[in-house]
């Protein structure tokens, strides 16, 4: 047994195999240089390459690497999510594999925590190598949360922050299975601040998080803290009844001063697609909710192990 750490990084792995190595290097130079225990949680999001083995094998080397291997793909938020639950460290840290938040920004972060903030986010001053089309979006996104949210989600902040352990035990007692972990580790309140870092291209791979990922991931964040999309029915409602009401009158006047006036079926037309299609939306906001509390109402684990970190202890002295 290694001893109890005071850092946890914690590292989701997602076909990242071009990336283990580097990760790991840099993280060691960065974490020697605070002096005190630290572990690597590295969580295998169901890897279809060699990441599995490479895990396996930093594992093997230090048993400072802690694997936490998933019987499946469930996605980023969930990977994380096991991470913060196999931590064990007094500050955790968030980080992704690809090294485009730097590990050395770490060290700062730590400088937060040591003053006595729980949550340090890390907020993107720049992103290099990325394209203007996720930079917009990404933007935009972060925009668009803080306006229609109820609690304060740090603008361009990602997963990227260290978290003191008693928030970390808060968020572990959150099992929502949608998850949208900037906004609970926002909602959880304590001593939070940011940092400001270069977001870096990454260092070698593609992205896994494609368009309709990102947009899952909105959508989450929106039904997850805020009720807006299903106020905006009661609103378009509104609005479309005053506006049918409004029209009874006009459409009077001008018949009685006009006989040819709002004749054919095209204006009929327009109404019915129109509200139709805006009643059609709606419904599939009520949906996006109700799936949800279907989820939940399932009850079901947010991720299944095949192979914990004790597990993998057993199984190499075996
Ligand atoms: N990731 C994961 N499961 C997934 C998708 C991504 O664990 O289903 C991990 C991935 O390996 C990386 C992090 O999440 O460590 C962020 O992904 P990526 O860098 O592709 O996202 P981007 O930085 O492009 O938004
Ligand atoms: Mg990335």
């Amino acid at each position: 047994m290694t001893e109890k750490p005071v850092y946890s990084i914690v590292v989701p792995v997602y076909n990242e195999a071009s990336c283990l190595h580097e990760l790991y290097r840099r993280m060691v130079e960065v974490m020697e240089r605070t002096a005190e225990p630290w572990e690597l949680v590295l969580v295998n999001d169901g890897s279809v390459d060699e990441s599995p083995n490479i895990i396996r094998e930093l594992a093997n080397q230090d048993p400072r690497v802690r694997p936490v291997m998933f019987a499946r793909n469930f996605g980023h938020q969930i990977a994380v999510t096991a991470g913060l639950d196999y931590s064990r460290g007094d500050a955790v840290v968030i980080i992704d594999a690809d090294l485009q938040d730097p590990p050395e920004v770490i060290l700062d972060l730590i400088e937060k925590w040591k003053e006595g903030y729980e949550v340090v986010y890390a907020v993107r001053a720049e992103r290099e190598g990325e394209s203007f089309f996720k930079k917009f979006t990404a933007s935009l996104f972060y925009r668009l949360i803080a306006r229609i949210t109820d609690v304060d989600i740090p603008m361009d902040a990602g997963d990227f922050r260290l978290m003191d352990r008693k928030v970390v035990n808060v968020l572990n007692t959150m099992r929502e299975h949608h998850r949208f972990l900037r906004g609970m580790s926002a909602w959880v309140g304590f001593r939070q601040t940011g940092v400001l870092y270069r977001r870096a291209p990454r260092f070698a791979g593609e992205t896994k998080y494609p368009l309709r990922k990102m947009l899952r991931l909105a959508l989450t964040a929106i039904t997850g803290f805020s009720y807006f999309p299903l106020q905006l029915a009661t609103y378009l409602g509104f609005f479309a009844a005053g506006l049918a009401i409004l029209a009874i009158p006009v459409v009077i006047i001008l018949r009685a001063i006009q006989a040819q006036a709002f004749f054919g079926q095209a204006t009929t037309l327009i109404a019915v697609l129109f509200l139709g299609g805006v009643q059609l939306i709606c419904l599939g906001i009520l949906g996006e909710y109700i799936g949800r509390i279907y989820d939940e109402a399932k009850g079901r684990p947010l991720y299944i192990v095949s192979e914990s970190p004790e597990d993998f202890e057993k199984n190499t002295k075996s």
